[in-house]
């Protein structure tokens, strides 16, 4: 990543991530995706009560790190960096741990 799209990408998550924190979303589960044992961690909905989106996170190293994380809900599926995403990038980082 280019320094100038890494910037634009921390300032994506950086309005994610206050949004989220606007709507008070929290992770609220842990799975993994059977298939690859790729953790999976569930997120409520800001705008439908009782809706929970699933990220995943995907392509880490042996350590943890790197690899990025993908939300069903429709924001993301449009490109955006979502609040789902970037309240569980926040909570990886909580624990030292790096994705995109
Ligand atoms: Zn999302």
């Amino acid at each position: 990543m280019s320094k100038s799209r890494a910037r634009v990408h921390y300032l994506s998550y950086m309005r994610a991530l206050e949004r989220a924190e606007e709507h008070h979303l929290s992770v609220t589960g842990r799975t993994v995706r059977p298939f690859d044992m790729a953790p999976v961690f569930q997120v409520p909905s800001a705008s439908e009560p009782g809706r929970v989106h699933f990220v995943t996170w995907v392509a880490q190293d042996a350590n943890g790190n790197g690899g990025s994380l993908l939300c069903d809900c429709i924001a993301a599926w449009r490109g955006a960096y979502c609040q789902h995403r970037a309240i569980v990038r926040q909570y990886l980082l909580s624990q030292h741990k790096m994705p995109a």
